[in-house]
């Protein structure tokens, strides 16, 4: 076989790329995705409800997932016209850079994947330094907005890995900044609320009402669908249309629209999920903050960031003992993360790290 050299062949942005790491690591603990420990159902009771999907899977799925997007409607209190279903909501971060381009603006350190999607589709990104509180610099953000111009800004509150929410007056100051038909800076801004469902800070959706240039991003991957892969982004139904033309017309399958229904229809049983990782949030973090040499960093997620001395050893150690955590090496230098897992293994983890820091 003749040599050919592919790499030539691939376009610059993308030959430069780096591919989001999610490699699969085997643990006995999985404590490094954000996921939850928990099933919102009984795996027997779903697949009994949603047996007449199986029997259609000749068939493509509603391409407009409409049962499942009126379903969503209903509960943010909007209607259907407001609503965009993604594979996850990363595909919709991809919908949302294609059909608006860049330059694209967040903060950083942040979801690595709108920088990785701006860069795959040859975008210009614009990154600017949290401050010290890993909160919004908002005089640099402006500036930023008033001389490159930013088409959309991305904004996750809760912050993924830093897990606290931006300050709501900033990202209002952002929101209204860029919001303004006059304005020679109109930009989208996405608040991306995968992790809102844990903090107690207000989500933005009351103010869709008021402005058109906001855009939220929702996930069921935090709240123990991952696997499903369903998001959904909520917006100005002339958003909506205009990102619907680029999505691909059968983005969500049959299965994960028929389980997220059965799944959403037991709200109860998901808050009550939430409420058990919220309060095991708050004594990991207690008992992580008596550790000597560990500071844990307030968190309004699903996880807690955390800085230790030498970060790779711990990281190392709590992999030895089956524990899998995420390092963030090359991203916040000297920090791990930790998901809040079960109570179990909340103790196992926590006893891990103790041996580790000896
Ligand atoms: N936004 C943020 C802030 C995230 O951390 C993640 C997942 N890590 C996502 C979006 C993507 O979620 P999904 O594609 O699973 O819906």
């Amino acid at each position: 076989m003749k040599k050919i050299d592919i790499a030539s062949l691939v376009k610059p942005n993308i030959r430069s790329l780096r591919a989001y790491e999610a490699s699969e690591i085997p643990c006995r603990v999985k404590l490094d995705a954000n996921e939850s420990p928990y099933l919102p159902y009984s795996v027997q009771r779903i697949v009994y409800s949603v047996q007449k999907k199986f029997q259609t899977l000749n068939r493509y799925p509603d391409p407009e997932a409409k049962s499942l997007r009126k379903l969503i409607a209903k509960e943010f209190k909007v209607k259907p016209e407001n609503i965009l279903q993604g594979n996850g909501s990363d595909e919709l971060i991809y919908y949302l850079i294609t059909t608006f381009g860049g330059p694209v603006l967040y903060p950083v350190p942040t979801f690595s994947m709108y920088g990785i999607i701006s860069q795959a589709l040859g975008e210009k990104r614009v990154e600017i330094p949290l401050d010290k509180e890993f909160d919004i610099d908002i005089e640099k953000t402006i500036k930023a907005i008033k001389t490159l111009k930013p088409k959309i800004i991305f904004l996750s509150s809760p912050n993924n890995p830093t897990g606290n929410c931006f300050s709501p007056v900033r990202i209002l100051k952002v929101i209204e900044f860029t919001s303004s038909r006059i304005t020679h800076y109109a930009s989208l801004v996405v608040v991306d609320e995968a992790y809102q469902p844990f903090s107690n800070e207000k989500s933005f959706l009351p103010l869709l009402k008021k402005y058109k240039n906001l855009v939220i991003l929702k996930t069921l991957s935090k709240i123990g669908l991952a696997g499903l892969r369903t998001g959904f982004m909520i917006a100005d139904s002339e958003i909506i249309k205009e990102v619907n033309k680029v999505r691909l017309p059968f983005n969500l399958n049959s299965l994960s629209q028929g389980i997220a229904i059965e799944a959403l229809k037991n709200k109860k049983l998901i808050q009550s999920h939430i409420n058990l990782i919220i309060s095991e949030r708050k004594r990991l973090f207690n008992e992580m903050n008596k550790m000597k040499d560990i500071e844990p960093y307030p968190s309004d997620a699903n996880f807690i960031l955390f800085k230790t001395k030498n970060s790779n050893r711990i990281y190392k150690g709590l992999l030895q003992k089956g524990i899998l955590v995420r390092n963030m090496k090359g991203i916040i230098d000297g920090c791990l993360r930790v998901t809040v897992g079960t109570i179990e293994e909340n103790k196992v983890f926590l006893g891990a790290l103790k041996k580790c820091l000896r």
